[in-house]
């Protein structure tokens, strides 16, 4: 039976939504094989060697930890593992997913500080130096940053923040959130000095909800000897022991964990630098595609501009939800709705995950005939700037 239709559709729906993806076959398959026992050895043996192979899309040689969770899970365990309450953390408002972990932190009893942005670009680096030269008595223990602001499509520069706060000689934590970004464009945990990694299962590593990571530096690790939240099922200490042998304090997603070891099979088979030039090729397309129409995407900076999603903008006076409503009606295809201030301002184009040249073609096809089926002003063209990028004669 199909869930997402209540009435029988032909061929199949395009899921364009930044998450959750598409989700392939062969991970699919992998899913669909008996659940064993958790305490048993054949698990023991297939989870040590994911966690292994795990650390690769992450680029790191540290542990990383799996939670039977979604990625607001791994926000929460971020936070809780390593802080205090009263605690200061440094957060950037870079759209609606970073306002969401920033009232988190809120509820959990530690004190934020938000670095505004207009929702059109990354966060504002200058300005995390400027607040960690400032904080002379090192009252601020972690900065947090979304690498890929879904209800934007900007990126903000890691590498960039964590040279900020090598120039400040600030001694903060550095938190990220990659739940967007990862596996989908280039992140490098060790390399760019990042403390906690959060990551989630549905977006670039192509599985369904229900997995979300910490990637953890030993940094981190330190921080959480001595860190006062309260944490019980989050706790990184039970899970870093079990994980050790290859088990779990509590029972692990276990069919999950099948689709997340084919899904990482699949991305190193492809390989990593591979898919992060598909990423950014198929982002340019898009770009080139709402250029051609004449629209504008909600990224203002082109240095920020994300490989894994399109935010774009419909002309004032028109309606982003009730262009959305048409696509989906019309032409069977979902695409992302706009969150909190750019409710019904924006539609977000997911092109990150399992997608070939021919399904983004037939994604920005649905979007230029939704345009004309929904009477957005536009000009005609965009579904051929994208193909002539593709085939090589842009
Ligand atoms: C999807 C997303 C989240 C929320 O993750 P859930 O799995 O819905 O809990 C958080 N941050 C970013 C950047 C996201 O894209």
């Amino acid at each position: 039976m199909a869930y997402y239709r209540s009435k029988p559709t032909p061929g199949r729906h395009f899921l364009q939504i930044p998450g959750p993806t598409n989700v392939p076959d062969r991970v699919l398959r992998a899913i669909d094989n008996p659940t064993m026992d958790h305490r048993g050895p054949d698990f023991g043996r297939m989870a040590k060697a994911l966690l292994e192979k795990l650390r690769l899309v992450f680029q790191t040689r540290g542990p990383v930890v799996i939670y039977p969770a979604s990625g607001t899970g791994a926000w929460e365990a971020a936070l809780t593992n390593t802080l205090s309450p009263g605690d200061r953390v440094l957060m950037c408002e870079t759209g609606w997913f970073a306002t969401l972990w920033k009232e988190m932190a809120e509820r959990l009893g530690l004190v934020p500080e938000f670095i505004g942005t207009d929702w059109r670009r990354g966060a504002d680096v200058a300005a995390i130096e400027a607040r960690l030269r400032d904080d002379r008595g090192h009252l601020v223990k972690a900065v947090c940053v979304v690498h890929n602001e879904t209800s934007t499509g900007c990126t903000s520069r890691i590498d960039e923040v964590r040279r900020a706060l090598d120039a400040a000689r600030h001694p903060a934590l550095l938190m990220v959130d990659t739940i967007s970004s990862l596996a989908s464009m280039d992140y490098r945990h060790d390399e760019w000095g990042v403390d906690v990694t959060v990551a989630g299962s549905q977006k670039g590593l192509m599985l369904p909800p229900g997995l979300s990571f910490n990637a953890v530096s030993e940094k981190a690790l330190r921080a959480s000897e001595t860190a006062r939240l309260p944490r019980s099922f989050w706790d990184w200490k039970a899970m870093l022991a079990a994980n050790a042998t290859g088990y779990f304090p509590y029972t692990p997603a276990t069919n999950l964990l099948y689709g997340l070891d084919a899904a990482l099979d699949l991305l190193l088979e492809e390989g990593l630098p591979n898919v992060f030039a598909r990423h950014d090729r198929h982002a340019e397309a898009t770009r080139r595609a709402v250029r051609a129409w004449g629209l504008e995407t909600q990224c203002a900076d082109p240095r920020h501009h994300s490989s894994s999603l399109t935010a774009v903008r419909v002309p004032e006076g028109h309606s982003a939800d009730a262009l959305r409503a048409v696509i989906l009606e019309r032409f069977n295809m979902s695409l992302g709705n706009g969150l909190g201030q750019l409710r019904d301002r924006v539609f977000r184009i997911g092109h990150l995950g399992d997608l070939g040249d021919l399904q983004l073609m037939g994604t920005l096809s649905g979007v230029e005939m939704g345009l004309r089926a929904a009477g957005v002003p536009h000009r005609p063209g965009g579904v051929q700037a994208a193909l002539e990028f593709l085939s090589g004669n842009a």
